[in-house]
């Protein structure tokens, strides 16, 4: 036996030459059962080949045990196995080791399968207090709050009653800076204590001293410079420093920190997702995202209360089925949604749609999903049934009023051929020759039918405006009409009409609504220019858009007033002249259909409207 193995057994090699080493070696678990083949020498003898034991545990002089691997090697002497050498080896750093790595293994599997931070500490701190040679473990979680660390848990071997250490700790609550928990915190480093009680700043050092509480060390819990808590662990015997241990137990608390870290992004990611749903779900719209096969991955509240039965989900749904959108209508949609992804998507126009009863005002927005590179569309939907009815009234009152002086104006169309008729009539009461009779009733005939188109054009305006649908108007058409009626109004005088048409420009519209903003803006030109001037009108298609201008050379529109012009009830006329209405229904009226309209107007030169339309075609 050489100087080493001697020492690593505690023995003096004097006191075991010539002894049988096996129950020196080893302690005899099982009297009854002696070990079998004590360092293999018999079946390295008996074999004559060298034996290797990864994992056995040898007995010192002391009692104490420690885990060897041996290798066992025959001694020859003329080919004949005589004896053995056995070189042993102690591996208990190894098994330590392996022992740290196993608790890590495991603190990584606790940390996966659970999702919270509470349901996890108890386990925890049991593998981080068996994996070193501690007696406690302690978990100190920064309070969110209060800004103090405060024990939320506590694991104690069973052969230890320090239940009154732990009671002390869950009681106290640590700034930076106080007790060793709050100098980690401040610190952010571990701290290793080789006896506790020996440490001024131990402010629980009495407890401890009673039930003799002596090494410690804490590990912070960070991610980053940010610490979430201090682990604090105890041993009933001092400690000196084990830097390896300092390096697995700052891994693991680090491994804390990042779950926390994590849990505290989910619960924040929850808490935003419910926030939007809330948000969503409060909203004064029916929203809806579909995929790009128009299927419903969300409907908020007011979407299913406005789309669904009661009770059931839109989810997965085809979007036209739930709208149940006439056939006309879907097909509108479907394009509008198709153009979506092009140049401008941000800029949907709002169109309505009538879904059963209800009247919709919707509009398309493109929804950035960072997972595809399409973009998933969302639409919004108010139903403005109540608002339409509000407004169809308003511009049909506005119609009457401005009816109401075209009509007084024009009574003389009515007039001049009424007394005609009257004339003449009375004239064929007295004439005899048939010749003449004939000729006054012709001149009757065309003064009546006068007066019956002039009827017929204001009672074809003077409809209402909510009774007709959408239908393709050819818009030179409908100015011209409009010029005609504007012609039988007051001020019309001897105003030149100039037109510029492009080939047929074509709308999707309500016709008598397109007859009133036309009518309007034709009437305030005229009245402008007072009896003279040029009104010049334009139509021409701009890609998807028509663009319809209506010039006059009166005297412009002051700069001052300009922003004002749209709004209800403003107007510069003398009373009973205008009522200000008239600008804000056009406004109202071309918005409703998608358009734009604005204004430019030189003081002097006169003043152009300028209307966008979106085309029926491009
Ligand atoms: P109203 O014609 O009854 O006054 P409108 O809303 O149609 O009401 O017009 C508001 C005001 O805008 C008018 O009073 C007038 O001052 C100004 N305005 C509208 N069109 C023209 C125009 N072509 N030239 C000059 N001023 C105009």
């Amino acid at each position: 036996m050489n100087a080493t193995a001697a020492q690593m057994l505690g023995w003096n090699a004097a006191e075991l030459i010539g002894k049988p080493l096996a129950p020196l070696l080893y302690l005899p678990s099982d009297p009854a059962e002696p070990v079998s083949d004590p360092l293999c020498l018999s079946a390295a003898v008996r074999d004559g080949a060298v034996h290797r034991v990864q994992n056995d545990v040898f007995t010192r002089k002391s009692g104490d045990s420690f885990p060897v691997h041996y290798v066992t090697s025959p001694i020859r002497e003329q080919d004949r196995p005589v004896g053995a050498v056995v070189v042993f080896q102690d591996i208990t750093a190894r098994k330590q080791l392996e022992c740290l790595q196993q608790a890590q293994l495991s603190i990584s599997h606790i940390l996966a399968q659970t999702g919270a931070l509470e349901d996890a500490i108890p386990q925890l701190l049991r593998v981080i207090g068996e994996m070193g040679p501690w007696d406690m473990t302690l978990f100190w979680h920064k309070e969110p709050v209060n800004e103090r660390l405060a024990c939320e848990g506590a694991w104690i071997r069973p052969s230890c009653r320090w239940d009154e250490f732990a009671t002390i700790c869950r009681s106290s609550e640590f700034p930076p800076g106080m007790d060793f928990p709050g100098i980690v915190w401040s610190t952010k480093l571990p701290l290793w204590i080789p006896d506790a009680l020996t440490d001024a700043r131990f402010t629980r050092a009495p407890t401890a001293a009673r039930l003799g509480i002596h090494g410690a060390c804490l590990i912070p819990i960070r991610t980053g410079s940010v610490i979430h808590g201090v682990l604090e662990l105890y041993s009933d015997k001092p400690r000196s420093s084990d830097r390896q241990l300092i390096h697995i137990l700052t891994d693991t608390g680090m491994k804390i920190g990042q779950f926390i870290d994590r849990a505290q992004t989910g619960t924040a990611l929850r808490a935003t997702h419910r926030m939007t749903q809330n948000l969503l779900a409060s909203l004064p719209g029916a929203i809806f995202l579909c995929s790009r096969d128009l299927r419903i991955q969300y409907a908020n509240t007011l979407a299913h209360h406005y789309f669904a039965d009661a009770g059931a989900s839109l989810l997965g749904r085809p979007l036209f089925e739930c709208l149940a959108l006439s056939e006309v209508a879907a097909q509108q949609l479907i394009k509008e949604w198709a153009t979506l992804n092009a140049d401008s998507p941000h800029q949907t126009p709002e169109r309505e749609c009538q879904v059963a009863s209800r009247l919709y005002r919707y509009r398309f927005f493109p929804v950035a999903t960072p997972e595809t590179a399409q973009y998933q569309i969302g639409m919004v939907l108010w139903d403005v049934t109540d608002d339409k009815h509000l407004q169809d009234q308003l511009i049909q009152s506005e119609k009457l009023t401005s009816l109401g002086t075209m009509v007084s104006g024009m009574a003389h169309e009515i007039n001049n051929p009424a007394q005609a008729i009257l004339s003449m009539a009375e004239l064929i009461q007295e004439e005899k020759d048939p010749a003449m009779i004939k000729e006054f009733a012709s001149d009757i005939v065309g003064y009546a039918r006068h007066v019956s188109n002039v009827v017929r054009d204001f009672s074809g305006y003077a409809r209402s405006a909510g009774g007709d649908g959408a239908t393709e108007i050819d818009v030179a058409e409908r100015l011209m009409e409009a010029v005609k009626m504007a012609r039988r109004g007051p001020h019309f005088g001897y105003v030149d009409v100039v037109t510029r048409f492009d080939a047929p420009t074509f709308l999707r519209a309500r016709k008598g609504e397109i007859d009133q903003v036309f009518v309007n803006l034709i009437n305030n030109a005229t009245q402008a220019m007072n009896g003279t001037g040029r009104l010049t009108l334009g139509a021409a298609q701009d890609g998807g858009w028509i663009d319809v201008t209506i010039s006059d050379t009166g005297p412009g529109i002051p700069a001052s007033v300009r922003p004002r012009i749209f709004d209800p009830f403003f107007t510069t006329k003398a009373p009973g002249k205008g009522t200000g209405l008239g600008l804000s229904i056009v406004h109202k009226i071309v918005t409703r259909h998608g358009g734009t309209i604005t204004v430019d107007s030189i003081d002097g030169q006169g003043t152009t409207f300028r209307l966008r339309f979106p085309a029926l075609s491009q």
